[in-house]
């Protein structure tokens, strides 16, 4: 097996990134920050969970492309490639329960495939990994260098061992072709763009506070998560790739709060009439989450810098146009 030098350098004045995924929530907005920094984009997506609204203001801008395309398929692009960033993936766990299959191939063959055209481009590579690694969490807050607990067999094990798997594929290039590799573990985020359909705790807020609805909250609601804003997020990512790390970083907001305080935030924030239900906890949902990010603080002097209620604010604008 040949071992290939790893990557990057720009051949070209300008560089070129190829994003899998570009047309969902996270990865539409890294297209838009990589545009904004100079980069020639391509963006891969099988609609599946993306959507066309989210890049079509890119339509005629001669710096993007959009290839409509399953990334567990053969990726062939011609001309060069300075950096991969592989975010196809269904990502909310309703998606993955509807979607078990298509998520276990999109994080291994998919992977596989773009680490593939890393490898044959010479390409940096990052992969979007998730705090999913670490399951139901017995340490808090995670640190990188928890294994997690996870149960490989539950309703969200496709998901988790996915990405499990991704990451492991990753060191494996990493290791085996000396492919420039960036893992970036990321903690519940939201923003503008994310579907009011997809089930996440974001969207399902938002949209039934606007509606008047009643506030689903799911078991007693004590569970917690931090949640990044998408700015934030994207500009720690570009940061991890630009970086020399290739051990995983978390990139995530520590601010952490039960999903009851959420929901009287959202309903507070709009000035609704909703009043919060209560409906089962799903099985294996994580009870605490929580990023610890000392090392994304020093590896690449990224702290998150909107706060919640600026993000909230944001997100909520976006969704009165939706709903
Ligand atoms: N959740 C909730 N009501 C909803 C949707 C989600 O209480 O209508 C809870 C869910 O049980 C979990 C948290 O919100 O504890 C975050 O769920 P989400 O689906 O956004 O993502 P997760 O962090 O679980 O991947």
């Amino acid at each position: 097996m040949s071992k290939r030098k790893p990557a990057p350098r720009s051949r070209a004045s300008q560089p070129t990134s190829v994003v899998t995924g570009g047309a969902g929530f996270l990865g539409s907005h890294l297209v838009d920050l990589l545009l904004s920094r100079g980069h020639r984009v391509t963006a891969i997506d099988n609609l599946v969970t993306g959507s066309v609204n989210n890049i079509a203001h890119l339509a005629g801008n001669p710096s993007f492309r959009f290839i409509q395309q399953d990334v567990t398929e053969f990726l062939f692009l011609d001309g060069p490639v300075d950096y991969v960033w592989h975010f196809a993936s269904p990502a909310s766990p309703i998606d993955y329960l509807e979607l078990p299959i298509q998520t276990l191939k999109v994080g291994s063959l998919g992977t596989h495939k773009a680490l593939g055209l890393a490898l044959h481009k010479g390409a940096r590579f990052l992969i979007a990994s998730t705090s999913e690694v670490y399951g139901d969490p017995l340490i808090h807050p995670q640190p990188e260098t928890y294994w997690g607990n996870v149960n490989p067999i539950g309703p969200r094990g496709c998901y988790d061992e996915a990405k499990r798997f991704a990451e492991a594929m990753t060191m494996a290039y990493h290791r085996e072709h000396k492919l420039a590799t960036r893992i970036v573990r990321i903690f519940n985020t939201y923003g503008p763009r994310m579907r009011l359909n997809d089930g996440r705790v974001v969207p399902a807020f938002i949209s039934q506070a606007l509606r008047n609805k009643p506030i689903t909250v799911f078991g007693s609601g004590t569970q917690t998560r931090s949640f990044c804003f998408c700015s934030d997020l994207i500009e720690g990512i570009y940061r991890l790739m630009m970086s020399e790390e290739s051990n995983p970083v978390n990139i995530g907001n520590p601010h952490e709060m039960t999903m009851l305080e959420f929901a009287e935030e959202t309903i507070r924030a709009i000035g609704s009439k909703s009043r919060i239900v209560f409906r089962p906890l799903p099985q294996d949902d994580p009870k605490q989450r929580r990023p610890d990010i000392t090392r994304a603080k020093s590896i690449l002097r990224w702290t998150p810098k909107v706060p919640f209620s600026e993000g909230l604010k944001q997100t909520i604008g976006y969704f009165r146009s939706k709903v």
